[in-house]
């Protein structure tokens, strides 16, 4: 096919659409040339930890904002690829919600299988992307960073995979800049260990709250203590957590909550969000969206409305992930192969977003948020032959997740729920949670001894 096709990032989303490629190529499609570009030196996205923060060895944002012990906050049933499973991966079913270095290696399996690594320039960061009306195709500008050279390329479509969850969102309070101890975002948490013995102070009810929070009680904080804008978290918490109303303001090492209650902190972690960043995208192709399941001005949540050859994937909000993402990336490889059109009329892509977001709006609880998002992922994968599979059984092990969490917050990855992929159910964990240290691959699979993480 004489087309060119730029993926931006190969993280789990763009690793999804080379998959998706690879998978038609494999049945005789004719397709595209693909070109993925990814600034750092691997595949995986935020599963490719590093211990660094700030800057890279290049002076680029680092974009890790994953930390050492996190294991999946969700259950790995909700997650699983339809088409290469944790079973056909590991050669048996695993406990159901491994550590980072073992979905890592599940992410990895499938695309070493698939062989696409060859399509991916690494450390090549895309610096800016223009449209040009006139030849309806893209300019992509990146720059190979090991050799410092800038170069542009033309491309007929553009997929955007760079995520959201790697520019901080970072208030600020009264105090903070005479406060004595460290302020940190969410994106910098790297080690719960630097906090042992300390009294910690968590800005936000976000899941990097609750776990960030969890890490550090695990690994020997003193005390937690999380606040809250519009309402507390909930959960019922040990006895060294406790939630507060939103922080006012700090002095030397005390902070001040909105309802004059006080508390001597040693470090105050901003678990409080992020920004969707494309700073390599010009205003015309730029989507600018909050932080929802149905975002702004993506048809069919992939396909930007303004400009129907740039398509985004990753970009919702996310109950759904790997298979989502999936689910996206087959749906923009049709529509790109010319198997799925999308109509001509801008009112009809814009009508599409406005049901979307009013559908969302009409959801009363997380629960219905579960279904709205499984909802999608039956819609997308119907029009494509992404394997079939049992989205509401997915959806049945969210809703167990969060019953589990209410019932135990530092219990609820003792549990175990059933494949939708294969039928079989998950083996319970050899260890609970809060007394497994160590999150390496070797000891969740029980492969070897391994010496314990605190050591
Ligand atoms: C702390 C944390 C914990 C999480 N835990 C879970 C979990 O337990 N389970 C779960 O399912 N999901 C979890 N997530 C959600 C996570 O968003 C997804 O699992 C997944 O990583 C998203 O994939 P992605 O490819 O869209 O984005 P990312 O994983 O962010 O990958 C984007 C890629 O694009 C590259 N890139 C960015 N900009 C450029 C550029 N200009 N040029 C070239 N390359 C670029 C990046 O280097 C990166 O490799 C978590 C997220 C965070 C932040």
């Amino acid at each position: 096919m004489d087309k060119r096709v730029a993926v931006i990032g190969a993280g789990p989303s763009g690793l999804a659409q080379l998959r998706a490629f690879q998978s038609a190529a494999s049945k005789g499609a004719d397709i595209p040339e693909i070109v993925c570009f990814e600034k750092q030196a691997n595949w995986g996205g935020l599963w490719n930890y590093t211990w660094r923060t700030g800057l890279d060895q290049y002076g680029e944002p680092v974009h890790g904002s994953m930390y050492r012990y996190l294991w999946s906050n969700g259950p790995k049933e909700g997650l699983e690829f339809a088409d290469y499973s944790f079973e056909e991966h590991f050669g048996k079913q695993i406990a159901s919600y491994p550590p980072r270095a073992v979905l890592f290696d599940y992410i990895e399996g499938r695309v070493n299988k698939a062989g696409v690594r060859d399509w991916i320039r690494f450390e090549t960061v895309v610096r800016l992307v223009t449209w040009d009306e006139k030849t309806r195709k893209f300019t992509v500008t990146v720059q190979d960073l090991p050799n410092d050279h800038c170069y542009s390329e033309e491309f007929d479509n553009v997929i955007v995979a760079s995520g959201h969850f790697s520019t901080p969102n970072v208030p600020e309070f009264p105090g903070f800049d005479r406060f004595n101890g460290r302020i940190l975002h969410a994106h910098d948490f790297r080690d719960a260990r630097e906090f042992i013995g300390k009294d910690i102070l968590i800005v936000g009810t976000s899941y990097s709250a609750e776990d960030i929070g969890s890490q550090c009680w695990k690994y020997g904080a003193k005390s937690i203590t999380n606040c809250y804008r519009t309402a507390p978290m909930g959960f019922d918490w040990p006895e060294n957590w406790e939630e507060r109303p939103l922080l006012e303001r700090v002095d030397i090492n005390t902070a001040t909550f909105k309802d004059g209650s006080t508390k001597r902190i040693d470090a105050i972690i901003l678990c409080t969000g992020y920004k969707h960043h494309f700073p390599f995208l010009t205003d015309d192709l730029r989507l600018r969206t909050a932080n929802r399941l149905a975002t702004a001005d993506l048809y069919k949540g992939v396909a930007y409305v303004h400009n129907p050859a740039l398509f985004y994937v990753g970009m919702q909000d996310q109950w759904f992930t790997f298979n989502m993402f999936d689910a996206q990336a087959w749906w923009a490889r049709d529509v790109i192969l010319g198997r799925i059109k999308i109509p001509a009329d801008k009112k009809e892509l814009v009508a599409d977003v406005e049901a979307r977001v009013a559908g969302e709006d009409a959801g009363q609880d997380s629960y219905d948020a579960i279904r709205y998002q499984g909802d999608y992922v039956k819609e997308l994968i119907a029009e494509t032959d992404y394997p079939s599979f049992d989205v509401d059984g997915a959806n049945e092990a969210f809703f167990q997740w969060k019953k589990h969490k209410q019932k135990g917050i530092m219990e609820f990855r003792n549990h175990s729920y059933r494949s939708v992929i294969t039928g079989t159910m998950a083996p319970p964990h050899h260890t609970p949670w809060k007394d497994a240290l160590d999150d390496s691959l070797e000891s969740y699979l029980g492969i070897e001894e391994t010496p314990a993480a605190a050591e």
